[in-house]
C-alpha cells in the first residue's frame, strides 16, 4: 500500500493553507464567501452554529448555523406554501429542471468533487460515482415521470359501464434524513423523484456532511426550483430529526438500522408512510467457475469504495474450495497495490474514513478479531502518517461467530473470507445474519449465477460485478430486505412512495341498487347471476 502527497485541485476553492486566524492549519480550507453562500442556506434563527471538519486533516472546514423545532416548524410551513403552487406547475416544466440540473452536475463536476472529497475524506474516483449517480437519477427521472405518473386505467367493476382511472396525487411535504457516507447524492436523489411528483422536500442532512449537501441545494435552485421548495434544516438527528419526523407527510430515511427502527416508530405513531434504506453485512460469493481477475477487481472496489463505508459494499467473500487460494493470492496482490492518500486529485485508490468514531469502530472490529484468532493476510492498521481517521485495507481470515465483525456491519475498509465446498451451503451462510441489502455473485455461467441470486436474501443481487450494475441501473428498485430496510428506492417505487393513489370511477346507466321495482332479493339474484356468467367468461 503506497501514499500519495496532498495537491489540491482548482476551482473556486483555497489551496494551500490559509487564513490561519479563521481556520488554523487548514489545508483544504474553502474561501470563506464560498462556505457563506451555501451555509445561508440553511434555516436557522439562533445564531447557533456548528463545525464542519475534514477528515483529510481534521482542520474545520465551516460553521453551520444549527436550526432550532421553530425552525423546522417554519421551513415545514413554507414548504407547505411552495409546495401549493409547484403541485400546478407541469409536469413538463418539473422535468426540464430537472434536465438541467443534470446537465449542471456534469458542467459543475469539478467543484463538487472537490467539495465531497474535502468534506468526507473519501477518494476523488469515489466522488465521481456521486455525480454520476446524481445524473442518471435526474435524467431517469426527467424521462420517465410522465410514465410513472400518468392516471392508468383500471378494470370496472361492470364491463363498459364502469370506467376507473388511477390518479397520483402528491403525498405534499416529503421530510428527507440522509447519511454522511455518500453525502451529495444521498442528500439530493431521493428528493429528485418527490419534487417531480409534486412534492416539497425538508431535508435533514447528516451534520459531518452539510456542505455537500447545500451545495446540492444550490444547484437545484440554479436549475430552475423554487428556493421555498427545498428545505434545508441543520442539526442533530435526535432534534431536528425527530422534529421532522413529527411534521412530514411522508419520511425518507438512509442511515443505521437502529435510527431506522426510531424513525419507523415515530411514523407509525403518525400512521405516515416512510422508507428506510439501512445498513448490510454483504456476501459475496466466487463460485467454482468465476474469472478470478474479475472477481478479484470486483472485490476490491466491494470492499473499500469509499474505505468500506458503504450501504452496498462487501464484507464477507465465499469463495469455492477449488479456487480459493488462486483467488486469495489476486485479492491480496491488488489489495497491497492500492495507494491511499489525503490528496484532493485522482491518484488515490482509497481515502479516510470520515472520523475518530469511525476509525474507532473499524478498529475494534479488526483488534478483536485477531485477538480471537482470526489472521491478518493484508492490512490491518491505522495510518496516521497519512491523516487522523485512515486505515489500511484489510483482509481477514478465520473469522468466526464470536467475533463483531462475523455478522455485524464493519462498515470500513475490512472484508472477510471464507471457504465453502457446495453451493448450497454457501447461498445458506450468505444468508446468515439479520440483514438483507445487497449480494454479489462471480460465475461464468450467467444462468447458473441468476439462479443462484433467486435463494439470496438480498434486495439487489449483482453478477460478475460488485454493486454498481444495480445501484446504477436506476430504473429498478434498489432497497433492504429483512433488517436492511422497508421500501425502495429508484425505479417505479422510487416516485410512486411519494404519492397517493386516488382511484376515481365513474359509472354509466346502471346503479347499484334495485331498478325498476325490483326487490332487495331480486337484486341479489340477478347480480349472483352475473358473478357466474363474469367467471364463466374469465373475467378478473
Ligand atoms: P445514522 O443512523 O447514525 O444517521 C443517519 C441520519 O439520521 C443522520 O442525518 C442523523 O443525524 C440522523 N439521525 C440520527 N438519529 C436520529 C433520530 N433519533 N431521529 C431522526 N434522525 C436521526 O447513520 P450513519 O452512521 O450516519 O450512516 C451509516 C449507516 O447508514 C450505515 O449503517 C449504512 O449501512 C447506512 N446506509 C444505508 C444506505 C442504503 O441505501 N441502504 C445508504 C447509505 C448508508
Amino acid at each position: 500500500m503506497s501514499a500519495s502527497t496532498p495537491s489540491p485541485s482548482g476551482g473556486p476553492l483555497v489551496e494551500g493553507p490559509q487564513d490561519p486566524e479563521h481556520e488554523p492549519g487548514a489545508t483544504y480550507a474553502l474561501e470563506p464567501e464560498y462556505v457563506a453562500s451555501l451555509t445561508r442556506r440553511v434555516r436557522a434563527t439562533t445564531g447557533g452554529t456548528d463545525p464542519v471538519y475534514s477528515p483529510l486533516d481534521g482542520a474545520p472546514l465551516a460553521h453551520v448555523p444549527q436550526s432550532t423545532e421553530g425552525d423546522v416548524a417554519e421551513a415545514f410551513e413554507r414548504a407547505r406554501r411552495a409546495q401549493q403552487a409547484w403541485a400546478r406547475t407541469g409536469l413538463e416544466e418539473r422535468a426540464a429542471m430537472l434536465l438541467r440540473l443534470h446537465d449542471l452536475v456534469l458542467e459543475r463536476q469539478d467543484e463538487i468533487a472537490d467539495m465531497v472529497v474535502r468534506e468526507s475524506g473519501k477518494a476523488r474516483k469515489h466522488a465521481f460515482d456521486e455525480i454520476l449517480h446524481v445524473a442518471l437519477t435526474a435524467r431517469y427521472y426527467a424521462r420517465t415521470a410522465h410514465d410513472h405518473l400518468a392516471p392508468q386505467r383500471r378494470l370496472g367493476v361492470i364491463p363498459g359501464l364502469t370506467r376507473v382511472e388511477v390518479n397520483r396525487v402528491p403525498k405534499g411535504v416529503v421530510g428527507i434524513i440522509s447519511p454522511w457516507n455518500y453525502p451529495f447524492t444521498l442528500a439530493l436523489c431521493d428528493g429528485l423523484p418527490a419534487l417531480l411528483a409534486g412534492n416539497a422536500v425538508v431535508t435533514k442532512p447528516d451534520a459531518q456532511t452539510m456542505l455537500s449537501a447545500l451545495l446540492g441545494a444550490q444547484l437545484l435552485e440554479e436549475a430552475g426550483f423554487p428556493t421555498e421548495l427545498w428545505q434545508v434544516v441543520a442539526g442533530p438527528g435526535s432534534v431536528v430529526g425527530t422534529a421532522i419526523v413529527e411534521r412530514a407527510d411522508y419520511v425518507c430515511f438512509t442511515g443505521s438500522t437502529a435510527t431506522g427502527r426510531i424513525i419507523a416508530h415515530g411514523c407509525a405513531e403518525r400512521l405516515i408512510g416512510c422508507s428506510l434504506e439501512l445498513g448490510g453485512k454483504n456476501p459475496m460469493l466466487v463460485l467454482r467457475d468465476a474469472d478470478l481477475e474479475r472477481a478479484a477487481e470486483g472485490a476490491v472496489r466491494a470492499t473499500f469504495s469509499n474505505a468500506g463505508q458503504l450501504c452496498v459494499s462487501i464484507e464477507r467473500i465465499f469463495v469455492a474450495d477449488q479456487v480459493y487460494d488462486r483467488f486469495v493470492e489476486r485479492l491480496v496482490a491488488r489489495t497491497e497495490a492500492m495507494t491511499l492518500g489525503a490528496t484532493l486529485d485522482w491518484d488515490n485508490d482509497m481515502g479516510s474514513l470520515i472520523s475518530q468514531q469511525q476509525l474507532e469502530a473499524v478498529t475494534h472490529h479488526v483488534d478483536e478479531a485477531v485477538a480471537k484468532g482470526a489472521r491478518v493476510l493484508a492490512g490491518g492498521k491505522a495510518r496516521p502518517d497519512l491523516g487522523p481517521y485512515f486505515y489500511e485495507p484489510t483482509i481477514l481470515e478465520g473469522v468466526t461467530p464470536d467475533m463483531a465483525c462475523f455478522q455485524d456491519e464493519t462498515f470500513g475498509p475490512v472484508v472477510s473470507l471464507y471457504r465453502f465446498h457446495d453451493e448450497a451451503d454457501a447461498v445458506a451462510r450468505a444468508n446468515e445474519g439479520e440483514y438483507g441489502l445487497n449480494a454479489s455473485i462471480y460465475s461464468k455461467n450467467g444462468t447458473r449465477a441468476r439462479a443462484i441470486a433467486r435463494h439470496v436474501k438480498a434486495g439487489t443481487v449483482n453478477i460478475n460485478e460488485a454493486f454498481a450494475a444495480t445501484f446504477a441501473s436506476v430504473d429498478a428498485p434498489m432497497g433492504g430486505m429483512r433488517q436492511s430496510g422497508l421500501g425502495r428506492r429508484q425505479g417505479a417505487e422510487g416516485i410512486h412512495r411519494y404519492t397517493e393513489t386516488q382511484s376515481v370511477a365513474t359509472q354509466r346507466l346502471l346503479r347499484f341498487a334495485p331498478v325498476l321495482g325490483m326487490s332487495d332479493e331480486g337484486y341479489a339474484k340477478v347480480m349472483t347471476a352475473n358473478l357466474r356468467l363474469m367467471k364463466k367468461l374469465g373475467r378478473a
